[in-house]
């Protein structure tokens, strides 16, 4: 049996942010790793914080050699560490990458991310076996798929050109992912209160500020306090707020984290480099 864990490599929305007065939560963006008590490595985005979490797949041998990368959506803050990871210049492993877009397939964004004209590396030095495997049209509703003893299930959520919330049940917990999610104002979204429903641990958007909320409307985020509100809505034991402001400083991350345990107490700002045992 593996140690089972939710491990935070990229927390920042939008884009990278090295600066001085923000590295408490840290710089990168999107990626969450969740590793099974079967060891199996389940990866949620894959943004600059999967550089690091290849380099740690590389090193360490207990690691399956069969991955696993879910992509809400196909923005780049979501999809640009796939150039920096370093498993898919090794023929050991398999990479399966999902997800699911109305407008695009994954064969078009795999054009776009295999193209010389942007990044100097062509198809044949990719070495590991790299499947892209569009998730059937889940519309209004939640869909499943199997993976190993594990159930994937997902749901469309409101963001410019769609995204899709997560809810990854492990033999031990059940972790569900939100992230770059505009609620309908003064309600949330059906969809989202659905997939979280009781789960172990939601992991949620909270962009923004209540204040800095009201001026970006159609931006595709939510506020610390919507997050508390689906936390509350949903009855779930833990939530861990994610993706903030690029503009953000570690201070006014950290008062968000105070306002919303105000709310939720059982409440957790994530940082690069958390990881919660499941
Ligand atoms: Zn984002
Ligand atoms: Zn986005």
């Amino acid at each position: 049996m593996n140690k089972a864990y939710i491990k935070f490599w990229g927390v920042r929305g939008s884009n990278p942010t090295p600066d001085q007065n923000k590295m408490k939560y840290g710089g990168d963006t999107s990626c969450v790793e969740i590793r099974t008590s079967q060891n199996d490595v389940i990866i949620l985005d894959m943004g600059t914080g999967i550089r690091r979490l290849g380099e740690e797949i590389i090193k360490d041998s207990s690691y399956p050699k069969e991955i696993n990368i879910f992509l809400s959506h196909y923005h780049w803050d979501h999809i640009i560490g796939f150039l920096y990871f370093k498993p898919l210049y090794d023929a050991k492993y398999t990479i399966n990458i999902y997800g699911y877009n109305k407008k695009t397939s994954l064969s078009e964004l795999s054009n776009a991310l295999i193209n010389k004209s942007f990044w100097p590396v062509e198809k044949d030095i990719y070495k590991a076996k790299i499947n892209f495997i569009d998730l059937p049209e889940s519309s209004n509703q939640i869909k499943s798929i199997k993976l190993n003893e594990n159930k994937i299930h997902y749901s469309l959520h409101p963001h410019p050109n769609g995204a899709n919330s997560f809810k990854v049940d492990t033999k031990n917990k059940q972790i569900v992912y939100i992230t770059d999610c505009e609620h309908p104002e003064g309600r949330l979204n059906k969809n989202v209160v659905n997939i979280a429903q009781g789960c172990d641990i939601l992991i949620h958007d909270s962009h923004f500020s209540i204040k800095d909320f009201t001026n970006y409307k159609g931006w595709g985020h939510s506020s610390w306090k919507q997050a508390a509100d689906v936390a509350i809505t949903a009855e779930v034991k833990q939530l861990v707020l994610f993706h903030y402001c690029p503009d953000y400083d570690d201070s006014q991350v950290e008062i968000n984290e105070k306002n919303a345990q105000k709310k939720f107490i059982n409440t957790i700002a994530a940082y690069q480099g958390l990881s919660i045992e499941i």
